[in-house]
């Protein structure tokens, strides 16, 4: 499904007060909350939601004194995408000296009313960000405010699914060995690339070094992909001859070994 933009004039949004800052790439994206209380009411309608972005800019405008909203790109539970801002123009909602690394993407979730972000925003924030990637040369980062900032930013429940690689939802587990009683289902790939250097941190990593670990490999599952999960990676690809799925036995868990982890025989 194509993304589903609302343009400035659809959502009623101010000129900005002056010229964007242009921005040619990022390291990526950060994903934000409105940080205040959201009516679990726009569920239902989602005018409240354009209501809800206007009134966001205004304070912006009016109380932070900002050219415009601070977003690049907000997201509403219809999985529709508000131009903010746009590609390749700085955003302001990072913070001060973070706002060139990474686009501001904004999932109309708060800290009270409505807190969960219902599967069709978090669709509609992965289709920003591949908009983003696709039009304001944003990279492969999926961040949250709170990396690099003290802020309480994405919230929760936005924040966990950043830090699982913010997968779409509805994944779903891969059919596999007959989906018969016990049978082990596969998770689904949670759509980033296991790798080190640096070491990555998430529930992913948790989840795949748990699942090495019932293979018998010797893993701590510690949440960080360092050396060791590296070296465990590189063997388990040997091991299952990974170059015959066109893979390389590169160290990465990439949807291939990461479904192998699940579904290939044990010996
Ligand atoms: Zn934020
Ligand atoms: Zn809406």
């Amino acid at each position: 499904m194509a993304i589903d933009l609302v343009s400035r004039a659809e959502w009623g949004a101010r000129s900005p007060r002056g010229s964007y800052t242009p921005l040619r790439s990022t390291r990526g994206v950060k994903v934000h909350y409105t940080g205040g209380h959201v009516p679990p009411g726009i569920v239902d309608d989602h005018a409240r939601c354009a209501a809800l972005v206007r009134q966001i800019q205004n304070g912006h405008m009016d109380g932070n004194g900002w050219i415009d909203i601070g977003y690049t790109m907000a997201v509403c539970p219809h999985r529709k995408v508000f131009v903010g801002r746009g590609p390749n123009h700085l955003p302001a909602a990072n913070g001060p000296g973070l706002n060139s690394g990474h686009y501001a993407v904004l999932g109309l979730v708060g800290s009270s009313g409505l807190v969960e972000p219902p599967d069709g925003m978090l669709h509609g924030i992965v289709d920003a960000i591949e908009y983003l990637r696709g039009e304001g040369g944003a990279g492969r980062e999926i961040k949250g405010h709170r990396d690099g900032y003290a802020t309480a930013c994405p919230g929760e429940a936005l924040y966990a699914w950043v830090r699982r690689g913010a997968p779409r939802p509805g994944g779903g587990p891969a059919k596999s060995e007959g989906a018969g009683k016990g049978a082990v289902q596969t998770p689904p790939w949670p759509g980033r690339y296991l790798r080190y250097p640096p070491v990555m941190h998430g529930d992913d990593v948790r989840t795949w070094q748990e699942r090495m670990r019932q293979r018998g490999w010797q893993i701590t599952a510690d949440g960080a992909y360092g050396p060791q999960s590296r070296q465990v990676c590189l063997a388990f690809q040997r091991e299952k001859r990974i170059e015959g799925f066109n893979i390389a036995v590169d160290g990465i868990v990439g949807p291939v070994t990461w479904r192998l982890s699940w579904e290939a025989p044990i010996t």
